[in-house]
């Protein structure tokens, strides 16, 4: 399966290709669309469009899988009716209505078929998601507390070091790190979804959606 990675880095969209492999179960070929690589959050919204439309009209990609740091915007709530946003902010929720959006307007192409998408929402960064099964305490609850006023004990910055070792590491220092967890979060699924069940759990269920 052909499949294209959007994310706010090199360094992640290596880490999530090496997810996705693991949900699907099988190893999947990249189609780069760096051409169109944003650099963070909000130019991934505002590119998406043009990535989705490049991907459909001058690729093969079957799937396109788009994950985001949450920074300090809300949580995605799970118990949302679809087609409505669950809050102005939720990033997830402005995703997918993108995606949809933008795929709603391209025209149809002989033997194509329409791009497969998947959304995920790293609460609050993707570090976070590599910190899981080495620090239980770093998980969605825990910083939806954080954002309705609770002290907790871990920032971005703080995972960042804790994944890293710095909180601005080298592109290959980032990559190197990033790479490794993912190699182990693809064998500890089930804990990766139990500790952030709406962003990497709405993002598991897409991909899982696609077989
Ligand atoms: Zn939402």
């Amino acid at each position: 399966m052909k499949i294209a990675v959007v994310s706010e880095s090199p360094a992640d969209e290596a880490a999530i290709k090496i997810l996705v492999d693991a949900i699907i179960g099988h190893e999947t070929e990249l189609v780069s669309a760096s051409r169109l690589r944003p650099g963070g959050w909000p130019q991934v919204l505002n590119l998406l469009p043009s990535i989705a439309k490049a991907l459909h009209y001058h690729t093969d990609a079957e799937g396109v899988a788009v994950v985001v740091d949450s920074d300090s915007s809300p949580v995605h709530l799970l118990d949302q009716p679809a087609n409505e946003n669950c809050d102005s902010e939720c990033r997830l929720c402005l995703l997918r209505n993108c995606l949809g959006n933008s795929l709603l307007r391209v025209s149809p192409v002989p033997n194509r078929a329409s791009l497969r998408t998947a959304v995920g929402l790293a609460v609050p960064s993707i570090e976070a998601w590599y910190r899981c099964g080495l620090d239980l305490h770093v998980n969605e609850a825990r910083w939806t507390g954080k954002l309705s006023g609770e002290r907790i004990n871990y920032s971005k910055r703080s995972l960042k070091v804790d994944v890293y070792g710095s909180d601005q590491p080298s592109l290959q220092a980032e990559t190197t790190a990033a790479v490794e967890a993912a190699r182990r979060l693809a064998h500890n699924m089930d804990q990766l979804s139990q500790l952030f069940p709406s962003g990497f759990g709405c993002f598991l269920t897409d991909i899982r959606n696609w077989l």
